[in-house]
């Protein structure tokens, strides 16, 4: 199964901006968040407080269906599957 595992590796997402409701792209799990239509910045620390639009394939490009195992002890999106080319991410192992 191709795939990666870890917040380290996670890909591309896309975030709504809290302010204007633009989507802002977020390259990486470090990467700052600024949005292109306002004045809003966020650091990547401030990610689980933003709403996640949806994850980006690192390998076609295609937005990935995305969710959580366990919205009680996180609140981040703990996993996100791209159904055109089966390419996988998860938080951590799930074993
Ligand atoms: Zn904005
Ligand atoms: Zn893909």
């Amino acid at each position: 199964m191709d795939g990666d595992v870890g917040w380290g590796h996670r890909p591309p997402v896309v975030l709504r901006c809290p302010r204007c409701g633009a989507n802002i792209d977020q390259p990486g799990p470090r990467a700052d968040i600024d949005c292109p239509r306002c004045v809003a910045e966020f650091s990547h620390e401030d990610f689980p407080e933003l709403e996640v639009e949806y994850f980006v394939c690192p390998v076609c490009g295609n937005q990935m269906e995305h969710g959580q195992r366990h919205p009680q002890a996180f609140d981040v999106p703990e996993w996100a599957t791209c159904h055109n080319c089966r390419y996988h991410w998860e938080f951590k192992h799930s074993y």
